[in-house]
């Protein structure tokens, strides 16, 4: 069976994680109407008694399955919320390649971060971070407090000449606020309501709004285009097995990594016969964090519970001593039960070293290139070419992890293994040129005018810092483009809001 609806003067939403729900936000905020589309539901698993969180594995069950709920990935996120660097959006040079510049500057995004970190009550400082780019503003709130543990790891770190920054973090912790700074913070669901995911920080002040309509266990199965393809006019959908065609004149697909380059390409017409605005860029340009983790040992016994996730080593993020390339940063985590994944007699190793370290990640910058991506057959994806990682950059970047906790007096073990890609970005990145992008710069599909997309996917590169805060910051962006908005104005949002 086929519904056809026509919605007027809506913007039609595909994904409602950190791109979809905030632009759903700021487009309300401004007085526009929109249709939130989510293939999932809301997730609200039961609270236990006593605890916070509740770790992804335990809620969500296999990790590679792809995080359908309203907020998307920020259900589990750590909520670590980073501006890109100013060198983030410039041609660098990396040990295996060059990352790409991006077609927007800093200067271009620094009104939205402004906006993104008020939004998300991100708490932060300046301190200890020499690359923290230049603000026009302060933080809204002050960084969190360490826990005892970390305070003392962060003493003996300075005293061995190793500053550390404060990890900016969207988190309900200001004065009044619901966070209790739980151990379970990273890779774990927050009953408390207290982490600022895109479900509670952005989607919920929408709703309230009266002007955002959410439509959840929805699946955006195809955008459509008029005859000649050059125009977008709606989306097919589908609902407990009943399929629907939404007619809109602007649609916004932010249904993230894979989902926004396969409906894309699911949505192949005769102008785009490989996919909508596909010049060879679709699914391509995958970049991310080469990642891999640090346990600096803090005693004999098992650690008691603590917030952990609260500082981070950024002083080598351009380059290091002897090391010309940027390598990244280092960054604590929260607790996290990770000996779960491990089967066989390794369990217990890594339950007794998980139990009696904190966890730290340490990321490098991994490159896209024009071979890196999904992996198709039709319009299935069946596996994924890497992008390029950046190998001796990413074991020095380990080595000078593990020198700096060990010489502050921390024996400290590194698993040698080849990184885990995080922070995934690209897929349908923006460019001015249709053979290399697939979004121009203001996230309009080439060729298909009132069709955007903004989340991870049209990021050009994912430097070495989260890559959340400049999703958001770029659906601000486009909100604006959208509603015709000349610039971001805070006075006028917290107003609107
Ligand atoms: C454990 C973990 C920790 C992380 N920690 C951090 C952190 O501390 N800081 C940070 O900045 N980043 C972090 N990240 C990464 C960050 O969460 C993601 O980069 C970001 O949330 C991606 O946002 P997105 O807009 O691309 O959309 P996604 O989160 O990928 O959401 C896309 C949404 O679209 C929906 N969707 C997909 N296809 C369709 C369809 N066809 N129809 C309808 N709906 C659809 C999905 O169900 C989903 O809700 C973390 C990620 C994970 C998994
Ligand atoms: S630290 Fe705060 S935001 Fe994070 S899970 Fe615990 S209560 Fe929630």
């Amino acid at each position: 069976m086929l519904n056809r609806a026509k919605i007027h003067d809506c913007v039609i939403i595909v994904g409602s994680g950190a791109g979809g729900a905030s632009l759903a936000w700021r487009l309300a905020s401004l007085g526009r109407k929109v249709l939130l589309l989510e293939q999932g539901g809301f997730l609200r698993p039961p609270r236990r008694a006593g605890k916070v969180g509740r770790f992804i594995l335990e809620v969500h069950g296999e990790r590679a399955k792809p995080l359908h709920y309203v907020g998307g990935q920020t259900k589990f996120y750590g909520a670590a919320l980073y501006r890109f660097r100013e060198s983030d959006f410039k041609a660098v040079e990396h040990e295996n390649g060059v990352s790409p510049a991006w077609p927007l500057s800093y200067a271009d995004l620094e009104p939205y971060y402004v906006e993104a970190e008020s939004l998300y009550r991100v708490h932060g400082a300046e301190s200890g971070d020499p690359f923290e780019p230049p603000r026009t503003s302060p933080y809204p709130f002050p960084p969190i407090e360490h826990s005892k543990v970390v305070e003392t790891m962060v003493a003996r770190l300075a005293r061995r000449g190793v500053p550390t920054a404060a990890i900016p973090r969207g988190i309900d912790r200001q004065t009044g606020g619901s966070c209790v700074l739980c151990a379970d913070c990273d890779a774990h669901f927050c009953s408390a309501d207290a982490k600022m995911d895109a479900e509670i920080a952005a989607l919920r002040p929408a709703l309230a709004t009266g002007r955002v309509e959410l439509r959840t266990h929805t699946e955006a199965v195809q955008v459509l285009t008029e005859e000649g393809g050059r125009r977008v006019m709606g989306v097919r959908v589908r609902r407990d097995g009943v399929e629907e065609v939404l007619y809109g004149d602007r649609v916004v697909v932010c249904a993230g990594l894979p989902g926004t380059a396969q409906l894309l390409r699911r949505s192949a017409n005769s102008q785009h016969p490989t996919g909508l605005g596909d010049g060879g860029a679709l699914g391509k340009y995958l970049a991310g964090h080469s990642t891999g983790m640090l346990f600096p040992i803090v005693g004999l016994t098992r650690t008691a519970a603590a917030h952990t996730k609260s500082f981070a080593i950024q002083q080598w993020y351009e380059g290091a001593p002897d090391w010309p390339y940027p390598t990244g940063v280092i960054q604590m985590a929260g607790q996290m039960p990770f000996w779960e994944e491990v089967t066989g007699p390794m369990r217990h190793i890594a339950y007794a070293l998980g139990t009696r370290s904190l966890t730290a990640f340490h990321m490098t910058e991994a490159l896209p290139t024009a071979q890196s991506g999904l992996i198709f057959e039709g319009n299935e994806i069946i596996g994924r070419e890497e992008p390029v990682h950046n190998l001796a950059t990413f074991r020095r970047l380990r080595r000078l992890g593990l020198k700096a906790f060990s010489r502050a007096g921390y024996p400290t073990v590194a698993r040698k293994r080849p990184p885990y890609l995080w922070h995934d970005v690209g897929t349908a990145r923006m460019g001015h040129d249709p053979a290399t992008s697939v979004v121009d710069p203001d996230l309009q599909v080439h060729g298909v005018s009132g069709l955007y997309v903004v989340d991870a996917s049209v990021l050009p590169s994912a430097g070495a810092v989260n890559t959340g805060l400049t999703i958001i910051a770029l659906a601000f962006r486009l909100g604006d483009h959208i509603a015709g908005a000349a610039s971001a104005s805070p006075d006028r949002m917290v107003a609107a809001a």
